[in-house]
Parts: C-alpha cells; structure tokens; sequence
C-alpha cells in the first residue's frame, strides 16, 4: 500500500517535472527546443497521463465491485432476516396454539357431558387451526351400523352446507384407514375420485385435514377441517388437529361410558322404559308446567291380568317375553301422544300422556286394551294371548298433586280389576 503510494507519488513528480520543463523552456525562456527533445517528453508526459488513467479506471472498477459485493451481502442478510422474522413468527404462533391446548385440556376435564365435550373439541380446532374460517365437522361411529354420524359442525358461511350427515368419500378414507387425512388441493389430488362427490359445486370445498378419535383401539369418531381455498392446511395444522383428536378421543370415550351409565340408570333393562324414580321425577317437572299453562295432564296405570298364572303356564322366561313385548307396544300404539312410559314395577305399568285431558285419555286407555287383547303372542308355535287391566286420573280434575294423581290412577286399576278385569276405570 505505502510502495504503491511512493510509486504513484514519483510518476506524479515527474509529470510535473517534464510538463515545468516545457513550460519554461518554450514559454519563459523563449527557446527553440530540439524538437526530438520535445517529442520525448510529450510521450513521456502521454506515457505518464495513461498510467494515471488507468490507475483510477483500475480503482473505479474495484469500487464498483466493491459496491456490487456489498449489495449482494446485504440483500443476503436481509434475505437471512426476513427467514429469521417468519420463522420467529411460526414459533410464536405454535407456542400460542400450544398454549391454548392448556386451556382445551381444561375444558374437557370440567365436563363428562357428551355435547359439551364435542363442543369444546371442535371449537378448540376451528379457532386455532382454521382461525374461524371454513368448516369444522364433528363424526361420531355408530357402532350398530358401522356408520358415521354428524354430530356437530361449525361454519363461517352458509355455502359450506353439510350435504351428507354420514360423511363422504373422504371421512370413508379415514374411517377404513384408521389414519389422518390431508389434501391441499382437491382438483389436483388424485387419490380421490371427484365424479364420486356429490354436488362438488355446491360445496366448494379445496382443502381439508381430518383425524380419527381412536381409542382403546376402537375408532369412535373424527374431526374435520376445511376450507374454500386450496392449500389452507400444511402438515404443522394436520399435526396438531391429531394431537386434539387424540386427547379428544380419551375424553370423547369418558363420556360415552358416563353417558351410558346413565342411561341404564334410568332405563329398565328388560324392556327399556323408563325407571320409577326417573319416571317420578320427570313427572313433578311436567305437572309443575302443566298447572302453570293451565293444562291437562293425565296417568295410566296398566297392569297385566292374571299374570302369575301365565307365568305358572309358560314358564317365566316367556313371561320376560310378554313384558318386553308390552314395552315395544306401548311405545308403538301411544308415540302419536308423546308419552312418558315407564315400568313401575313387576308387570305393572305407568304412562303419562302430557296436554291430554281425562275424557280423551280414557279413549286412548280403551283403544289400547283392545290392541292388547288383540295381539298374539306366539310361544314354542302356540298363540297366546294377554289383557290388561287400566286405571285412569288426571291432573288438574283429580287432583293437583303427582303422588296423589299416582295413588288414583292406581286405585282406579283396582277399580277395573274388582270390576273384571279387561277393561279401562277411572275415579
Ligand atoms: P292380577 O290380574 O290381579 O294382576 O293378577 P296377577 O297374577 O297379574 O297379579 P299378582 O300380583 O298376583 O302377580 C304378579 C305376577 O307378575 C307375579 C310375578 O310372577 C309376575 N312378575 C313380576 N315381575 C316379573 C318379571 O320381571 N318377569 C316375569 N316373568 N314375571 C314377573
Ligand atoms: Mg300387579
Ligand atoms: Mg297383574
């Protein structure tokens, strides 16, 4: 640096030099000069001129690569920043939807009602997933037919209508798979058939995720995402969508059995109807609204006719027969009047017909003993035959209290019993 510094300093010298030569040769001194003399320092000063030029073409030229080499590093770096800001962006947004799995947690843990569960699970993915756009859809298996069935669906907009509650070609894929689902682009995946989608126009749907709920090794349900446009989901959404699916099933699985517990709670097991105390509590409920709307409300006590001694005949198996088949009949001859049916015990029966008044109720009690006495029941290729005895009471004529209304629409039956049996009473 300093050599090439002296070196420029020394040819810069003699430039001035040869040029002063000249000058004061020709000008000052008025002398002729040997015009070789005056040749060589021309060239000489030439010479010197050039060298000049170069070295700062030279030098302009490194400047600029200089310059070129720095915008590169600099949009290299900026480039590197930009990487850094999104990737420090997706971690943020992972750490928020992480954090929010937390509360999702929680959520689940303050329920074991079935609805509520759903709910919160489909919830959880429609905001964190799919930032309250598109579809969430919600499936649960049903076991007895092997058969999806939609049990709850969010949407941002009514052009994602649900055309099919038991899934389509897609759910299908995850249920016989057992695995998760992804698809960015519907018209550019060729795993599906779309002449196999019903309506694609009128459910325009691009891109989906969808996770199976599995557990214990048995499928019982799926969540589903989608959207309009076509790559909505990358593979971090469908990641955390299963991570949901599989908490959810555990919670999903929780309420089933609760669910079911219940159910055998409050249902007889021989003919499924409802128990005395579920019957006796609901009810008090009903008579409550009924006397505040200044309504009708009426009871059937129904008990069957000389049963010990069909039982004594038949054996007590087939009188298990009978009262399954009194549940199916009393639930298909009085459903027009949505009734509350209920076993109150051995082969006695309760049913409360709601808005019904007593002359009418004792109609429906008639019609009712006829279609039993009618009906056959046929045991080991022998036709039999059951008749029923029916009290009637009700509410508000009898009386304004439940246990009394039971007490009467009872002591009617035993009315129609000291009368002959067969036939309908009331007080
Ligand atoms: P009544 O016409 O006076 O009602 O005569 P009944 O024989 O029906 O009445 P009783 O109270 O003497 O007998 C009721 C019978 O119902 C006795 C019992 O064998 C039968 N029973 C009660 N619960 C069950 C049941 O769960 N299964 C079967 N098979 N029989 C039952
Ligand atoms: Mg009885
Ligand atoms: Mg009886």
């Amino acid at each position: 640096m300093r050599q090439n510094a002296i070196r420029k300093f020394f040819w810069f010298f003699l430039l001035i030099l040869s040029v002063a030569f000249l000058v004061i040769n020709s000008v000052l001194l008025h002398q002729k000069i040997n015009p070789a003399v005056f040749l060589v320092f021309i060239l000489a000063d030439v010479f010197i001129l050039l060298y000049f030029l170069k070295v700062f073409s030279d030098r302009s030229l490194l400047v600029h690569f200089q310059i070129e080499r720095n915008t590169e590093q600099v949009n290299i770096i900026k480039a590197e920043n930009k990487r850094d800001r999104e990737f420090v962006q997706a971690l943020e947004f992972k750490i928020t939807r992480y954090d929010n799995l937390k509360k999702v947690i929680e959520d689940l843990n303050r329920s074991l009602k079935l609805d509520t569960v759903i709910h919160v699970l489909s919830s959880a993915v429609y905001s964190l997933i799919s930032n309250n756009s598109g579809c969430a859809l919600f499936y649960l298996v049903n076991n007895q037919y092997q058969k999806l069935n939609l049990v709850y669906s969010i949407k941002d907009d009514s052009d994602l209508v649900v055309l099919t509650k038991e899934g389509d070609i897609f759910d299908q894929w995850v249920l016989r798979h057992s695995s998760q689902l992804i698809i960015e682009d519907l018209k550019n995946d060729f795993r599906f058939d779309l002449e196999a989608l019903p309506n694609l126009e009128a459910r325009p749907v691009l891109s989906l995720i969808s996770s199976p709920l599995i557990s214990h090794n048995s499928l019982l349900g799926l969540l589903r995402l989608e959207s309009k446009n076509s790559g909505a989901f990358n593979q971090d959404d469908l990641r955390f969508l299963s991570l949901v699916a599989d908490l959810g099933a555990a919670a999903v699985e929780n309420s089933l059995l609760f669910q079911k517990e219940q159910d055998l709670a409050i249902h007889d097991g021989l003919t499924a109807l409802f128990t005395r105390p579920h019957f006796i509590t609901r009810l008090k409920d009903e008579a409550r609204r009924i006397l505040r709307l200044d309504q009708h409300l009426s009871l059937m006590m129904i008990d069957i006719d000389f049963f010990k001694q069909y039982n004594d005949k038949f054996g007590h198996t087939a009188g298990d027969i009978v009262l399954k088949k009194m549940g199916h009949l009393l639930k298909n001859t009085l459903k027009e009047f949505n009734p509350l049916l209920c076993r109150f015990g051995g082969e006695e029966f309760l049913v409360m017909l709601p808005e019904v008044n007593k002359q009418k109720a004792s109609g429906i009690a008639e019609d009712l003993r006829r279609r039993i006495e009618k009906e056959n029941i046929v045991l080991r290729r022998q036709d039999t035959q059951v008749t029923v005895s029916i009290g009637v009471a009700s509410l508000p004529l009898d009386t304004k209290d439940e246990d009394e209304l039971i007490q009467k629409a009872d002591k009617a039956m035993y009315s129609a019993k000291r009368k002959g049996r067969n036939r309908v009473c009331s007080i």
